[in-house]
């Protein structure tokens, strides 16, 4: 088990997404993943936004970020298990893709918290202009190395030129970015006013979540310091001129977090569990539309 030193937290008094100081309590979360320590998350009275209150401050939270699983690489070498692994992680990415691509033809793309640069790296595969941002270190060492291109910080957003991408994506990342207003208003600057802005984030209204509730391997706290569902992404974005345009499954994500949450119950069998959780879900899904984790697609709003 790990242990943070010092921990530092900072408590909200307002909602982040609309601004209410009306809050109640919603759940207290273990950390499974890292420190075993207990989150509570706040909800908010008026848009029912749910959001990790207290959370870490900036000079304490890369201490819950260290493990040697949480940014995954490309596997090396040859095994049966990497080989599925990294065919796996292809089928994805290529995914990912097509859906975000579609009706597009190539440009300049921007993805924010890029990781070991899987995405990039096939964007640049596809003839795509790539520019990259990415907290950690190491990350961000890999991915510039692997796709030969300097990946940037956080605070660097602010050198990229105005109105100069046709694509901004963001995987799984939003939930990890503590002042959401200045990250919208730097997408809305970035961003083309013909271009695309993807935002990929687990929902807590899907069947595993509700399924595995406080151990449900997607809260992820203090990690995740926002949830969102659909109507809650849709009220930020739209508060910094951004319209839905469609929202779309990540199926694969249903097998994944049930597997991590059987893990985290210490279930016996629990692969096999997890495989029939993650059916279940995506199968309900198909009518509730509430997947385990959605790709939302937004446009710029034109007020000018
Ligand atoms: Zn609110």
């Amino acid at each position: 088990m790990f242990h943070v030193k010092q921990d530092i937290l900072i408590t909200r008094k307002y909602c982040p997404v609309c601004g209410n100081d009306s809050l109640k309590q919603h759940s207290v979360i273990k950390d499974y993943f890292l420190t075993r320590k207990e989150f509570s998350i706040s909800q908010c009275k008026e848009c029912n936004f749910l959001f990790t209150n207290p959370y870490p401050d900036e000079s304490v939270i890369s201490d819950y970020y260290r493990s040697d699983s949480y940014f995954s690489h490309p596997k090396s070498g040859f095994s049966i298990f990497s080989f599925v692994y990294n065919l796996i992680r292809r089928y994805n990415i290529k995914n990912k893709y097509r859906v975000v691509t579609d009706g597009i033809k190539v440009g300049n793309v921007l993805d924010i918290g890029c990781g070991s640069g899987d995405f990039l790296n096939f964007c640049k595969e596809k003839n795509w202009n790539i520019s990259g941002v990415e907290p950690n270190t190491e990350a961000r060492e890999f991915a510039s190395k692997r796709i030969g291109k300097e990946i940037f910080q956080p605070n660097q957003q602010k050198y990229f030129k105005s109105h100069s991408f046709d694509l901004i994506t963001l995987w799984h990342v939003l939930e990890h970015i503590d002042d959401l207003d200045m990250q919208f208003d730097e997408i809305r600057r970035l961003l083309k006013k013909s271009g695309r802005l993807v935002i990929a984030l687990p929902n807590y209204k899907s069947y595993d979540a509700v399924f595995y509730g406080n151990t449900w391997a997607a809260w992820d706290v203090p990690r995740h310091l926002h949830h969102f569902d659909k109507s809650t992404i849709s009220l930020l974005a739209k508060r910094h001129g951004f319209i839905l345009q469609r929202s779309l499954p990540m199926v694969w994500d249903a097998f994944y977090v049930s597997l991590l949450s059987e893990k985290y119950r210490n279930s016996r069998l629990y692969p096999l569990k997890a495989f029939l959780n993650g059916c279940k879900s995506n199968n309900k899904a198909k009518k509730s539309q509430e997947y385990s984790s959605l790709i939302y697609i937004f446009t710029p709003e034109n007020i000018d």
